[in-house]
């Protein structure tokens, strides 16, 4: 059986090493006993050696929440794919609706999405429409964004994909989208990767969902959505609620 994803995006979160490397073990006590789930924690950067070295790496990966897609140079403030490799980090959060909303355009998803390929390193593509109303105008728009986003992508590089949908209106937001509707979105989301890549591709492309998950909602969003991971914002940093929910989707 093909093992469930789950992200754990912890934002700007927490404060402190120290609350850093608490909740990572924490989070690390009940990874080890998981069959059937693959997670992946997504620190700040500044947190990333200091965990990496708490951690064994079949329990549980460490991420990013984004790069600069040049290797490295001139460019303040900026961390590049190549660095994080070399710290020993595989998976990297990539356009993120809070990055979008501060400039993040789909060209430098692009660029980033790639760059990450060049390294073997595999990007968790988020995607999502803002707004979603009865004239369907979101399909458009997603499938804009997916094209977009893997424009410079060729079919040998796309095994390393990860997608996740989260609908914008929902990260935040008190309730989930409906299980049924996101099962509709992980189908037309595989559609645009078939027309794009082609059918095996498609089917082996990992499609998380995204946006107010907790450990309530997670098995019903797996059973009736469909779907092949989490990516999990607010409850990730609360160690109670994400052990439940850890627990709760695994599945054997
Ligand atoms: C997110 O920001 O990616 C997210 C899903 O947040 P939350 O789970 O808090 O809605």
């Amino acid at each position: 059986m093909k093992k469930r994803m789950i992200v754990g995006n912890w934002k700007m979160n927490p404060i402190t090493l120290e609350e850093a490397k608490r909740l990572f073990k924490s989070i690390k006590r009940v990874a080890e006993k998981l069959k059937s789930v693959t997670v992946v924690v997504c620190p700040p950067y500044i947190y990333i050696p200091a965990l990496l070295n708490t951690r064994s790496e079949f329990q549980i990966s460490i991420g990013a929440q984004d790069i600069y897609f040049e290797g490295q140079g001139s460019f303040t403030g900026e961390v590049s794919a190549l660095m994080l490799k070399d710290l020993g980090v595989g998976y990297v959060i990539i356009g993120h609706s809070e990055r979008r909303e501060m400039g993040e355009t789909d060209e430098s998803v692009a660029k980033k999405v790639q760059a990450l390929f060049e390294l073997g390193m595999c990007p968790i593509l988020c995607i999502g429409e803002k707004i979603r109303d009865d004239s369907g105008s979101h399909l458009e728009f997603l499938k804009n964004q997916i094209k977009n986003s893997l424009n410079k992508v060729s079919k040998k590089h796309i095994g390393k994909l990860i997608i996740a949908y989260e609908p914008v209106w929902a990260i935040g937001a008190k309730k989930a989208m409906e299980p049924e509707n996101i099962y509709e979105m992980s189908i037309f989301i595989r559609k645009v990767l078939v027309d794009m890549y082609g059918y095996d591709e498609a089917v082996s492309t990992p499609v998380l969902y995204g946006g107010a998950v907790n450990f309530r909602n997670a098995t019903e969003i797996f059973s009736k959505g469909q779907i092949d991971g989490l990516l999990v914002g607010r409850e990730s940093v609360n160690s109670t609620g994400f052990a439940e929910l850890l627990k709760a989707v695994d599945v054997s």
